[in-house]
């Protein structure tokens, strides 16, 4: 028989203290892949410094399925450099990105291949409709941020947008490009461009284990977003800057023209106190935003590694002792490049 033609899908998936969720998730996305007999799998997992079972877990799948690979950090370094880690070293023709707590149902996959093979599209993204079982106040903020986002950048960021999506080699070639430390995916998949089909579901209940996303890191990270995709705030601060200066020439004429005609008035330093408090910290805000930039272009400059691993499965304990006592090398599962 000959497999020429079939397309190898690689699926990345960003594990931070994920034990309880992985066994679960295998089995489903076995299943999955069982059942999508026209392409050929393999399953990167990247365990971003996990400091649970996670990596044992990993171990033991890697050695008893030649199509699991997968990176170990050696600190946490959050879910963007786990998915950058993932989509650098994926060798599929398609290669998608799911989280390991079936929040993103593998279910789907079988419609986005046939999206991306049929439909003429690069790459199949989802959103969820609702956002059940969030706090309020979460999805209230969610709401804002995203409005705003898409008003002030050129980056098109889809409410509701999930990491979840399917993508040809292009669009990931492409995405790979964009080798910046603050990363950003959402923004940075939309900003790739590449044509792109939108699936919808109901937001699904994380399985097991806490979502590792806090209202304050949730906060920073749509600050961050802001700061990557939009110079807007650097433009109001000056446009401020601008507008006080244009009512401090009216005032000083409107004094000097009441000093003209009435003379030596003294009176009013309270308001001048106030006006002074106010212009202060309208210039330690203005600071304050260029700050952020400067901070943000400091650390790009400084070049540091996006992620460093401290294990792949080429070094995987279990399949190297059965090596050791067998003598023969049964198994290839190697990753060559690494970023
Ligand atoms: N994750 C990660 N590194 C982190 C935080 C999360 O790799 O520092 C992974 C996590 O294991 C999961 C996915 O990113 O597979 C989404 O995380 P989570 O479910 O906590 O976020 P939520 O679904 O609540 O947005
Ligand atoms: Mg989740």
């Amino acid at each position: 028989m000959f497999y020429e033609d079939k397309k190898l899908i690689s699926i990345v998936i960003p594990c931070y203290c994920e034990e309880d969720a992985l066994p679960a998730f295998w089995e489903e996305i076995n299943k999955t892949s069982q059942n999508i007999s026209q392409a050929d799998f393999e399953f990167l997992f990247v365990d971003d410094g996990s400091n649970d079972n996670t990596i044992n877990i990993l171990r033991k799948l890697a050695h008893e399925d030649k199509r699991v690979r997968y990176i170990s950090f050696s600190r946490n370094f959050g879910k963007e450099a786990a998915m950058y880690a993932g989509l650098k070293n994926a060798k599929g023709d398609y290669i998608a990105i799911m989280d390991a707590d079936l929040q993103d149902p593998p279910s789907l996959l079988p419609q986005m291949l046939y999206t991306l093979e049929n439909d003429g599209f690069d790459c199949v993204a989802t959103r969820r409709v609702t956002r059940k079982g969030e706090p309020a106040i979460r999805s209230f903020f969610a709401r804002v941020f995203y409005k705003l986002i898409n008003k002030i950048s050129k980056a098109d960021i889809v409410d509701g947008a999930r990491d979840y999506r399917l993508m040809k080699r292009k669009m990931v070639d492409a995405i790979l490009q964009l080798e910046e430390y603050n990363r950003f995916s959402k923004g940075i998949f939309g900003w790739v461009g590449f044509k792109t089909k939108w699936l919808e579901f109901e937001n699904q209940k994380r399985l097991k284990g806490e979502t590792k996303w806090s209202f304050r890191k949730l906060l920073i990270y749509s600050l961050d977003g802001i700061v990557a995709f939009s110079s807007m705030p650097l433009y109001i601060s000056s446009i401020m800057g601008l507008l006080f200066c244009i009512i401090a020439f009216f005032a000083i004429i409107f004094v000097i023209v009441r000093q003209l005609i009435w003379g030596g008035s003294a009176y009013g330093w309270p308001s001048l106190v106030c006006i002074i408090l106010m212009l202060s910290g309208i210039q330690l805000f203005a600071i304050g935003i260029l700050g952020q930039y400067l901070s943000k272009t400091y650390l790009e400059v400084k070049k540091r590694p996006i992620y460093i691993v401290n294990e792949t499965d080429s070094d995987n304990p279990l399949t190297n002792s059965v090596k050791s006592i067998g003598g023969s090398a049964s198994k290839e599962t190697s990753l060559p490049e690494e970023g």
